[in-house]
């Protein structure tokens, strides 16, 4: 092993101990109902609050209850219905498209391999990463804004391509701790090591994240 990755690795292992203490239940704040509306709601999430997300697709339940309802409902009617959320013409294009393969071509059971989630057009990595984790428990790792600012911050990577650094945080960390870590930086990186002005005075990561501001 190379003397950087020993670096990360120890690097790493001090974030998820410090992390763990912070937010020992970080967990996904998408409400959960049922596989497809989950699905649903990680695609309405891009740029738009969880909470947001959780309000319009209890109101989209109420006019659509299933998978094929939502797809009766069509394009232009679904895009009313969740414009509250945002970019909702390309969101209601990603739905529709993801519903299709969803029952046609996936028996209306979410794959559980990542190749298989993000052949469908609306799903990428992190999405699908999102789905294994939640729905399945399989150990992976979602690299939403927050995770890729909080982790090039502190070392444990250069990059700011998500799937590079979804690679450079698995190498040095356990399958184990994947799910739970993604949800732990979101939590720290809303509320300490924030965008702009993060909190560095007042964050147990300071002592050895080397982008801390003084
Ligand atoms: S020390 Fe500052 S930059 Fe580093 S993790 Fe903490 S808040 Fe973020």
């Amino acid at each position: 092993m190379g003397s950087d990755m020993k670096k990360r690795k120890i690097l790493a292992e001090k974030t998820v101990d410090e992390l763990r203490r912070l937010y020992p239940d970080a967990s996904c704040s998408l409400d959960y109902d049922d596989p497809y509306f989950f699905l649903v709601r990680a695609i309405l999430s891009a740029q738009c609050t969880d909470i947001r997300v959780n309000k319009t697709v209890e109101e989209l339940k109420d006019i659509a209850g299933s998978a094929e309802e939502v797809l009766k409902l069509g394009e232009e009617r679904l895009g009313e219905v969740i414009k509250p959320c945002g970019l909702y013409r390309a969101k209601a294009k990603n739905i529709i498209k993801t519903t299709s393969i969803f029952i046609n071509e996936w028996n209306s059971k979410i794959p559980e391999n990542i190749d298989e989630l993000v052949s469908c057009p609306g799903i990428g990595r992190k999405i699908g990463n999102l789905l294994l984790g939640e729905l399945y428990g399989i150990p992976a790792l979602v690299v939403d804004t927050h995770f890729k600012r909080v982790t090039k911050r502190i070392g444990l990577t250069d990059s700011d391509d998500p799937s590079r650094v979804e690679e450079d945080v698995c190498e040095v960390t356990d399958p184990s701790v994947w799910i739970s870590l993604g949800h732990m930086a979101v939590a720290f990186g809303r509320d300490i090591c924030v965008a702009r002005s993060p909190k560095c005075g007042i964050c147990p990561l300071k002592d050895f994240c080397r982008g801390k501001e003084s």
